[in-house]
């Protein structure tokens, strides 16, 4: 996941405190993803393959009648930063990129809501690294691919107190 540099901490410490007022009283148990914001993350999973993609997911969280709908806008694609030969594994967002990203969705008055990576020939589940380096409030979707070709794909999300993931239904 991404780097946890002393400037990149203090501005998601920042965001974090930020969102996590409003994750108080709320619950975000569905992503809504669009066919084609699917399909684009599919489609850059396989053109990663053998190694892993990265992503931003950028949007909103939507109250419904004391549910709320975390809805993809769109995506940022991220630049792999992490060391090439592990990156059949591994995915490490340019913390520039991250900086930048979350600026340009809060002049669009939306919200980084979360990150897209996939998994080459491993199931869309979160790895014990994944789990070590989330942070609560954000979802993590995950797109298996397997031999090339597009498998399931998962969103979790990192509960604060037990700090172990839990599935976050996709809906379109
Ligand atoms: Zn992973």
């Amino acid at each position: 996941m991404f780097e946890r540099n002393p400037h990149g901490l203090k501005t998601r410490a920042t965001t974090r405190e930020l969102v996590s007022q409003q994750a108080n009283n709320m619950t975000v148990n569905v992503l809504i993803l669009t066919e084609s914001l699917r399909r684009q993350i599919e489609a850059e999973g396989v053109a990663a393959y053998p190694n892993e993609c990265c992503g931003i997911l950028i949007g909103r969280d939507l109250t419904e009648g004391g549910a709320t709908l975390r809805v993809v806008e769109r995506l940022e694609p991220g630049r792999n930063v992490f060391e090439k030969e592990e990156q059949y594994h591994r995915f490490s967002i340019d913390p520039a990129q991250q900086l930048k990203a979350e600026r340009a969705a809060e002049q669009e008055g939306k919200l980084v809501l979360g990150y897209y990576h996939s998994h080459p020939d491993h199931p869309a589940r979160p790895s014990e690294y994944d789990r070590q380096h989330a942070w609560p409030f954000y979802s993590y979707v995950i797109v298996a691919i397997a031999n090339k070709i597009p498998a399931a794909m998962t969103s979790w999300v990192l509960d604060d107190q037990t700090e172990t993931f839990g599935e976050q239904k996709i809906e379109t």
